[in-house]
């Protein structure tokens, strides 16, 4: 018996934590997800773990460790993984496509599987009524809880804390998580069966990082509204990019640009754990979504409101039926797009994923517990940002470590 889980403590030394939930799932009540002093989704252990449940949490936490799916005799590119198509689309349903993120693609995948009974139900996040800041994970039966759950939420989200839950009732879901709660997933599948029977679909997104909830708190100071005077809080979609809008329950409603909002203060927010991720383009998903936007050097699109457009990218054969599937029978309305195209849409997981090897060797040099990521392509993708923007980033997260006060 573990008092407290030397894999835990591992991750808590390194601040390695990506708030999946896995562990909590894992644990059978002996670890819940509780939100820490900064902000984040953190396990909070409550009794001894056995030594089979700490091995299963080290063997499984995106914390620790993570590995890249071979791709199926498709693409494996260097920055954006297992590749078998890369389009540019949207939902169909055009009011989908409008509450959604960007086209509502992934959405619209999800209504498709349920109205074509593929699956029971789908397990994604969704904003907590009860705490319009904060998110919650939701089980949607049908296409009118998928569209009230669309819409990207730049706040901590624990989807796999829930997941024996889930495997433990009748029935087949899909799931939606971030890249590296879906790569948990996929790692827990090869300790329990139940996965690849029940779950028969794994969707995801590009992932920046999650902020701290801290970060939706000064998004709400610029807006001049008071936490608690809050109905509703939604942190984009309603267009494209759409803004981080707060409705308080007077009806007043107040508004901040997706580049004010994500770019001027969530993106100081992002926990430490995303600033070394080798995988923010989800490489174990069946299919990804993102913002297939013409986009500045930074990553903010070059308009100030359109229709929205999704970048599709199905990274296996099962993926890339069900989008076809989706594609004839009208529900996504998609074509093509040359992977070489997603560097000007995404520049931001270029540098990312160019700059992670440097970032983790500066951990390794200060002595911090380092994950064990395989099979990134991340020595080639460093190539990419060249020697004097990985000597500095390098430089930088040694500061970071050693002086943790400062940005
Ligand atoms: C933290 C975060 C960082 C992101 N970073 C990038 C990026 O760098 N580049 C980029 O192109 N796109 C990024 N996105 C994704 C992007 O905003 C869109 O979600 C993506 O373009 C897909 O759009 P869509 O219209 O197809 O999705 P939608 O139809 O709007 O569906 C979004 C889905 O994501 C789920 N979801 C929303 N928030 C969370 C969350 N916090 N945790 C788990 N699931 C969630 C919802 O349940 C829904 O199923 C990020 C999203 C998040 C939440
Ligand atoms: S990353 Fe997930 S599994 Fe690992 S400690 Fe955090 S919540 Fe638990
Ligand atoms: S950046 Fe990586 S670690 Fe952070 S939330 Fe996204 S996928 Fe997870």
């Amino acid at each position: 018996m573990a008092l407290t889980s030397p894999a835990l403590s591992r991750v808590r030394k390194g601040d390695l934590c990506s708030g999946c939930g896995l562990c909590a799932a894992i644990s059978d009540g002996k670890i819940e997800m509780e939100v820490s002093d900064g902000g984040f989704l953190r396990p909070r252990q409550l009794a001894p773990l056995s030594g089979e449940e700490d091995r299963l949490i080290s063997a499984t936490c995106p914390g620790l460790r993570l590995a890249q799916p071979v791709s199926e005799g498709s693409t494996d590119h260097t920055l954006w993984g297992p590749v078998v198509q890369v389009r540019s689309g949207h939902a169909a349903d055009p009011e989908m496509r409008r509450n959604a993120s960007s086209g509502g693609a992934l959405s619209a995948l999800l209504a498709y599987l349920l109205e074509k009974k593929e699956v029971d139900y789908v397990v994604q996040t969704s904003a907590d009524a009860g705490f319009p800041i904060g998110n919650v994970t939701v089980k949607s039966f049908g296409r009118d809880e998928v569209f009230d759950a669309a819409g990207s939420r730049y706040a901590p989200s624990a989807p796999l804390a829930s997941l024996e839950a889930h495997l433990s009732e009748e029935g087949r879901f899909a799931f939606v998580g971030k890249p590296c709660d879906v790569a948990a997933l996929r790692a827990m599948s090869r300790f329990d069966s139940r996965i690849e029977r029940k779950i028969p679909y794994v969707f995801s997104f590009f992932c920046a990082g999650v902020p701290s909830l801290n970060g939706a708190r000064e998004v709400l100071g610029r807006l001049g509204v008071k936490e608690g005077e809050l109905q509703s809080f939604r942190y984009r979609g309603d267009g494209w990019p759409g803004f981080a809008t707060a409705v308080s329950r007077d009806g007043r409603v107040a508004r901040l640009s997706y580049a004010d909002s994500w770019g001027g203060i969530l993106s100081r927010h992002v926990q430490f754990r995303c600033k070394i991720c080798p995988d923010g383009t989800g490489g174990a998903a069946d299919i990804v979504c993102a913002d297939a936007w013409i986009c500045d050097d930074k990553g903010y699109p070059l308009f100030e409101e359109e229709e929205g457009w999704s970048l599709i990218v199905s990274r296996n054969r099962h993926g890339e039926g069900l989008l076809q599937r989706a594609m004839d029978d009208g529900a996504i309305v998609a074509s093509q797009t040359d992977i070489d195209g997603i560097e000007n849409m995404q520049p931001g997981q270029v540098k990312r994923k160019g700059l992670a090897l440097s970032r983790i060797v500066a951990m390794a040099v200060t002595l911090k517990p380092v994950p064990r990521f395989a099979g990134f392509n991340l020595a080639k993708a460093a190539r990419k940002p060249g020697i004097w923007q990985n000597v500095r980033s390098f430089l930088g997260t040694i500061r970071r470590i050693v002086l943790p006060g400062r940005k």
